[in-house]
């Protein structure tokens, strides 16, 4: 399905492109959250981590990597978060598969705490939550 990411892709509407090649595109996110705020897009418009195939993910991820390290030498920030959202319930918006990098001058400047829920749990919720996980790579 074609996005507004898509459209960028094509050149159909503009945006501030800062990295290409045949599989991944990156450009400033329009609302710049912090400055060099940037989003990784795959090109091929898979909606979310559970479509986007592994070896493009891990493409893709290879590229964040390399911005990273070009947006901490641009900007020296003190800190860069890297934040994927994946759903509406996961703050996803633009239903095409893309990496924020977001980095950080301020610990108050924008706001992504997480809650801390251990207190609620005992050591079985722990396991039982582990195995899970670990049956459902099997
Ligand atoms: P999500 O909320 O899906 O994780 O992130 C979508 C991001 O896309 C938002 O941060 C939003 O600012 C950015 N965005 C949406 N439309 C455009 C656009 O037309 N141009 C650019 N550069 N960014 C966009």
């Amino acid at each position: 399905m074609e996005t507004i990411f898509t459209k960028i892709v094509n050149r159909q509407i503009p945006a501030h492109i800062v990295y290409e090649d045949d599989l991944v595109i990156a450009f400033l996110d329009i609302t710049q959250a912090t400055k060099g705020h940037t989003l990784v897009v795959s090109k091929a418009p898979y909606k979310d981590i559970f479509e986007i195939p592994r070896d493009l993910f891990k493409h893709l991820f290879g590229v964040v990597h390399k911005l990273s390290g070009a947006i901490n030498k641009s900007f020296n920030p003190l800190g860069i978060n890297l934040l994927n959202n994946n759903g509406i319930e996961a703050g996803q918006t633009v239903f095409h598969y893309h990496v924020h990098i977001i980095p950080r001058y301020d610990l108050n400047e924008i706001d992504i705490k997480l809650k801390n829920n251990s207190s609620n749990l005992n050591v079985e919720d722990y396991k039982k939550r582990a195995e899970m996980i670990i049956t459902a790579l099997l």
